[in-house]
């Protein structure tokens, strides 16, 4: 067996139609987008039409996308430009969770320090919160509520649609984070009253370092980069437009075939699901009424999550412990400790990310080689030892 790659909610493969589409475009559509020539014009053409297919996909309006560096680059933008616009109205009062993406958690204690405060509601022990959280912390100073659309570890998917009908009713800024949503499940920022959402390429099988900000029309965000005219005077920078090309097509080919390819996901998320909670001394992180198709996340009592994935490497299983921008830390991820785990079970775990390359054979081949390796590790832990001798 080749390496079994399942580590997607970090970063995918290219498919074959953006990696197309991206390496033509390198070849092919080299000229400088604000350029007063032919081949200016045709980067111009092409920028456009790619704008117009990620508008489409979001029921927005293509004056409404604005190509970013990445999700992180998104999130901090949004956020950021929220806070500050809020700050101009008097407002200083932003409103999160407690198990976002670093790049919204990191962003919002930035700016505690220069003076805002935030709410981080707290997700319960399946990562899921209620619109009626929101709507009770949402007061007068509110400017912003930031709260993503589907977990990167734990894939729960939350509540999106009535958050944002409640912000709109209260007149409060809504951005979600959806870089794990966009391209997986359906979104649609007019239905689910999104004032701004982050995404990025390479969750979805598109190129890294190239993603998305949605700003609904209106709304005078500040710039985070200053420089060129470029993204209509609100993101400076050359376009990337490769990747930008690269990305609009892997978005249109995730988006056509999402409803086949979720029904496959799902049905080889929940084999693994099964499988894994065969095994004793188990459980499944989040939600499993509302999850990502894609998402398995466990715990293993008595052994590390570095072990795991150590010795599922050896066998050729990519998986991940915690989240990939986490992983070097020995904290247990930030997410397992929100939802309550302990810290002694949450440093047990194991997360496979299933995508567009994974295949049923794989799932069988993971399933076959999972319990043995848990089974002798836990045979070397001293944890797991005394656990047993706890339970006689
Ligand atoms: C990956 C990820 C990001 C960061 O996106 P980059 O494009 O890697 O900067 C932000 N939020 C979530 C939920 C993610 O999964």
């Amino acid at each position: 067996m080749n390496k079994v790659y399942m580590d997607n909610a970090a970063t995918t493969r290219l498919s074959e139609v953006s990696m197309k589409a991206t390496i033509d475009a390198m070849e092919n559509v080299y000229g400088n987008p604000s350029s007063m020539h032919g081949l200016g014009h045709q980067a111009a053409k092409a920028l456009r039409e790619a704008r117009q297919v990620v508008a489409d996909i979001l029921n927005g309006d293509k004056d409404e996308v604005y190509f970013t560096s990445g999700g992180s680059e998104a999130d901090n933008w949004a956020i950021r430009g929220a806070a500050y616009l809020g700050k101009k109205k008097g407002k200083t009062h932003l409103i999160t969770t407690n198990f976002e993406h670093h790049a919204v958690l990191h962003t919002m204690a930035a700016l505690e320090k220069e003076g805002f405060t935030v709410t981080y509601i707290p997700v319960d022990e399946k990562g899921m919160i209620t619109s009626e959280q929101v709507k009770d912390a949402i007061t007068d100073e509110t400017a912003l509520v930031s709260i993503m659309t589907a977990n990167n570890e734990i894939g729960s998917i939350l509540p999106v649609k009535e958050i944002g009908a409640i912000c709109k009713d209260k007149g409060v800024l809504f951005h979600t984070d959806a870089v794990q949503a966009l391209g997986h499940i359906p979104m649609d920022v007019k239905d689910m009253s999104i004032d701004m959402l982050s995404a990025s390429g390479h969750k979805f099988n598109g190129p890294k370092g190239v993603g998305v900000l949605y700003i609904r029309k209106g709304i005078r965000l500040p710039n985070l980069i200053e420089g060129g005219a470029q993204e209509r005077g609100r993101r400076a920078g050359t376009e990337n437009v490769p990747a930008i090309i690269g990305m609009a097509a892997a978005l249109k080919d995730a988006s056509d075939n999402m409803e086949k390819e979720n029904a496959r996901l799902s049905k080889m998320r929940d084999r693994l699901i099964e499988g894994i909670l065969k095994m004793p001394y188990t459980r499944i992180n989040g939600s499993l009424e509302s999850r990502l198709p894609g998402n398995v996340n466990a715990c293993f009592e008595g052994i590390e999550g570095e072990a795991l994935l150590l010795s599922l490497d050896f066998v050729g299983i990519c998986g991940s412990s915690g989240s990939a921008c986490t992983s070097g830390s020995l904290d247990p991820s930030h997410v397992l400790l929100a939802i309550g785990l302990p810290h002694e079970i949450a440093h047990g775990s194991l997360r496979l990310s299933l995508g567009k390359y994974n295949t049923e054979d794989e799932v069988d081949y993971v399933l076959d080689k999972l319990p043995g390796i848990v089974e002798r590790l836990r045979d070397m832990s001293p944890v797991w030892e005394k656990m047993m001798k706890g339970d006689k």
